[in-house]
C-alpha cells in the first residue's frame, strides 16, 4: 500500500530530513513511528500525502507514484489520507459540525452527502451531543476527536497522525489511540508518530524508531530499542 524506496529529503537551506528510507507498510496495519525531536518524524509523514516532496528515491502509495506525482494529481492522493496534528488546527470560527463539513464542501461533495457523512464522523468520536460545540468550548481530547472526525469523514484508508496526543494527558492520549484503533480494526492504515512510550508500551503494533533521518528499528509487536 505504502512502499518507500531509497528515500531521500533534503530541504532547501541544506538539512537532511531523511536519508535512504526503505519501508512496506501493507493495508490494514498500525505503525508507530518514534524517535527524539529533530529525527525525522514529521519529514516521513509529510512524503506520503507529498506535504513534502522527497528528493531522492520512490515513493508509491496506493499506486501513486507520488515523487512523480503531477500537481494537478495531488488532490486525488491526499482525498485518500486522513492527517491528524499535534495542534489539532481546528477553525476557531466554525462548531463542530461545521468543521468537519467544511472539509467536506471543500472537496466539492453535494450538500446531502456532507451532511451525511459529517454527522456520522462526529457519532463515530462520541460527539454528537456537542455538534454545535465551537472548539473553545471543548476540552483538548474532544478538539482532537474532531480533527479526527474531520480527518475521517470522507473514509479515507490511511490515516497519519503526528503526535496526536502531544497536547493531551494520558487519559485523553489513552482515549485518542483507543479511537484510531477502532478505526484499524475497521480496515485502516494507521501511521502515528508519538513521543509517547507509555502509550506504545499498552500497544501490539509494528514501531518503527527513527534517528537523524534514518530507520534505525523496525520491530514487530510493541518491542523497540530506546537510545
Ligand atoms: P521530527 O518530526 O522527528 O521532530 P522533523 O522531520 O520535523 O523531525 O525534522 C527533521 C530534520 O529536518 C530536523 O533537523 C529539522 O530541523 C529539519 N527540517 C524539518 N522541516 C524543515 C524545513 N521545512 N526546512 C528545513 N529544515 C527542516
Ligand atoms: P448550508 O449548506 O445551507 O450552509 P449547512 O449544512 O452548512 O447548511 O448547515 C447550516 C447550519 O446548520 C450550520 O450551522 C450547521 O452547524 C447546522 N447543521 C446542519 N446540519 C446539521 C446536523 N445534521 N446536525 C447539527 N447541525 C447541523
Amino acid at each position: 500500500m505504502i512502499e518507500f524506496t531509497n528515500v531521500s529529503k533534503k530541504y532547501a537551506n541544506g538539512v537532511i530530513g531523511l536519508h535512504n528510507i526503505n519501508i512496506q507498510i501493507e493495508p490494514g496495519e498500525f505503525l508507530f513511528v518514534i524517535g527524539p525531536s529533530g529525527a525525522g518524524k514529521s519529514s516521513f509523514l509529510k512524503m506520503i500525502n507529498r506535504q513534502e516532496k522527497s528528493t531522492g528515491g520512490q515513493i508509491m502509495v496506493k499506486g501513486l507514484n507520488v515523487s512523480k506525482l503531477n500537481r494537478f494529481k495531488v488532490p486525488k492522493l491526499r482525498r485518500q489520507i486522513g492527517v491528524v496534528f499535534q495542534d489539532f488546527k481546528l477553525l476557531q470560527k466554525m462548531t463542530v459540525y461545521q468543521n468537519v463539513a467544511f472539509a467536506l464542501e471543500a472537496i466539492g461533495l453535494p450538500s446531502k452527502e456532507v451532511r451525511a457523512k459529517a454527522v456520522a464522523a462526529i457519532e463515530l468520536v462520541g460527539l454528537t451531543n456537542k455538534m454545535r460545540f465551537y472548539p473553545n468550548q471543548l476540552s483538548g481530547g474532544e478538539q482532537q476527536r474532531v480533527a479526527i472526525a474531520r480527518a475521517i469523514a470522507n473514509n479515507p484508508d490511511i490515516i497519519i497522525a503526528d503526535e496526536p496526543t502531544g497536547n493531551l494527558d494520558p487519559e485523553n492520549s489513552t482515549q485518542i489511540v483507543n479511537i484510531l484503533k477502532k478505526l484499524n480494526d475497521e480496515g485502516k492504515t494507521i501511521i502515528m508518530a508519538t513521543h509517547d512510550h507509555e502509550l506504545i508500551f499498552e500497544q501490539d503494533c509494528r514501531v518503527i524508531t527513527i534517528d537523524h533521518g534514518t530507520i534505525f528499528s523496525d520491530e514487530v509487536k510493541g518491542y523497540y530499542e530506546t537510545n
